[in-house]
């Protein structure tokens, strides 16, 4: 059993459309171990996105990750890594496979859905940087 993290971005949880992308997890064999609501502070984004920080458009993922509130979740199940990223699709929705979650809820590349940790131990460490062992059941 693997566990991830999940965030539901700005964009999808103004849409209102949370219940539906929890959905596709539990429906393909995923578990909710843990899940909060949010608003990141701009210190979170620019943390929790810090390998990305000289990228161009950092700046631009900061801004739009604190333009509302997330759904941060811990996922668990098997090769919970690799399934919940096949479940979201490529970064750019107009490349997301049919059916995959920005797919079906993404605009653009920057408004885009869904985070979802890209290794195992990202995955660990992303898990630490948003809950309390105590919170993941
Ligand atoms: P992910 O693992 O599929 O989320 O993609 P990355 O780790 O490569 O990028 C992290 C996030 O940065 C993406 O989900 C996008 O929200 C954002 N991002 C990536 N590439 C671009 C880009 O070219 N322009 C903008 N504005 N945002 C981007």
């Amino acid at each position: 059993m693997e566990k991830t993290l999940s965030i539901i971005k700005p964009d999808a949880v103004k849409k209102n459309v949370i219940g539906k992308i929890i959905d596709r997890f539990e429906s393909n064999g995923l578990r909710v171990a843990a899940i909060k609501k949010i608003q990141l502070s701009r210190a979170d984004a620019e943390a929790f996105y810090a390998v990305h920080k000289e990228r161009p458009f950092f700046g631009e993922l900061v801004e739009f990750m604190i333009s509302g509130p997330v759904v941060v979740s811990v996922l668990e199940g098997e090769n919970a890594v690799a399934k919940n990223r096949e479940l979201m699709g490529a970064t750019d929705p107009k490349e997301a496979a049919p059916g995959t979650i920005r797919a079906d809820f993404a605009e653009s590349i920057d408004a885009n859905a869904v985070h979802g940790s890209d290794s195992l131990e990202n995955a660990e460490k992303e898990i630490a940087f948003f809950f309390a062992q105590r919170e993941i059941l």
